[in-house]
């Protein structure tokens, strides 16, 4: 039998797909021609190559907000992106887009991400001339440092979906890191936002930072009582607000109605406010962001010692501590600059490791 058949029926049930959809048959391709898998379309070939990179079990000891948390229940990295790759794909499904696209970016979208969140990319960004960003450094793991040094050889869509998935504090649709070309980039870029804000809120209820009662007005009017309530209001009104996508308007585009586009922003401004930049959260980052500093320094100044399974041995020295230091888990980080030496991975109180 002929088993790329399978691979056909596949992408012919694509073409049940919105207008606007993106179809597997149609991708701009990958950088290098390959022949097709007989079984998978290329977009779930993609999103399988991520699941089975070393980059991506990585992420379950990568911080989200909490650093190295003692207690189970925090979100991680991997936890967040499993999130956001099941909201995109609810909202891709209920919107008749490709899910499997959708999937795929999402799985990939944090996956360059370094230790101690937020406070690893600041400490990154501030040793390397031409700065750091999770989303590009994401680009970099999927493209060029995985697979020894091959990269995964993924098609154009996912890529440029994992590449402008980042936000801009003022607004979760604002520009600032491109808007992705197709409608299953957009979706991922804004299941990434109802992700976190919402499990943020379960995670700093759980740290005592805040309570639910301190949430803001419009939040509780607009959004909804709980977490459960909150996440399918949102999602409910992107799949309502953003119809046409699915083919019945001219106006293709993944948004928001008005009023939950403002509680959603207002929610998120909330928790930069009383939780990102929240002082306790904060000592804790910028120790975090000291002991990525002094990793990176030291492998800079010790390039031998730079694993080469994470680097590229032609690259710049500056750029392949960035590269190691980047994807090192936080426990990993704190156990590597303890036996360094590192003050504040010395003194760091969390559960021992
Ligand atoms: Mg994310």
């Amino acid at each position: 039998m002929d088993l790329d058949q399978v691979r056909r029926r596949l992408e012919a049930n694509e073409e049940r797909l919105s207008p606007f959809a993106t179809r597997s048959s149609a991708s701009r391709g990958r950088e290098r021609p390959e022949a097709p898998s007989p079984l998978r379309t290329a977009f779930q070939r993609d999103r399988d190559r991520i699941l089975h990179t070393k980059a991506f079990r990585r992420l379950k000891h990568k911080t989200q907000v909490f650093i190295a948390p003692a207690q189970d229940h925090y979100v991680t990295r991997l936890t967040h992106t499993l999130e956001v790759a099941q909201v995109a794909r609810t909202i891709a499904r209920a919107l008749n887009l490709n899910e499997d696209l959708a999937e795929a970016a999402a799985l990939g979208h944090d996956i360059g991400h370094g230790p101690f969140g937020h406070a690893g990319e600041e400490a990154l960004a501030e040793c390397l001339p031409d700065g750091f960003r999770h989303n590009y450094q994401s680009v970099r793991v999927l493209d060029t440092l995985e697979n020894g040094g091959q990269g995964l050889n993924l098609t154009y869509e996912v890529l440029e979906a994992v590449k402008k998935s980042s936000k801009a504090r003022e607004d979760i649709f604002a520009e600032g890191w491109g808007i992705p070309e197709t409608l299953e980039g957009q979706v991922v870029k804004t299941a990434d936002a109802i992700a976190y804000v919402n499990h943020d809120i379960l995670d700093a209820v759980r740290a005592g930072i805040i309570t639910e009662d301190d949430l803001p007005d419009s939040s509780r009017r607009d959004l909804g009582q709980n977490h459960s309530e909150r996440l399918n209001t949102l999602i409910s009104d992107i799949v309502e607000a953003s119809w046409d996508a699915t083919g019945a308007g001219p106006n293709p585009a993944i948004r928001f109605s008005p009023r939950v586009h403002a509680a959603a922003n207002e929610l998120r401004e909330f928790m930069f406010q009383r939780v990102y930049l929240y002082d306790q959260t904060r000592e804790e980052a910028e120790r975090g962001k000291r002991i990525v500093i002094f990793l990176f320094r030291h492998f800079a100044a010790h390039p031998e010692s730079i694993s080469r399974d994470y680097s590229l041995p032609g690259d710049p020295i500056e750029r392949r501590a960035a590269d190691y230091v980047s994807g090192m888990t936080d426990r990993f980080a704190l156990r590597i600059a303890r036996e360094l030496g590192c003050t504040d991975a010395i003194g760091w109180k969390a559960d021992g490791r």
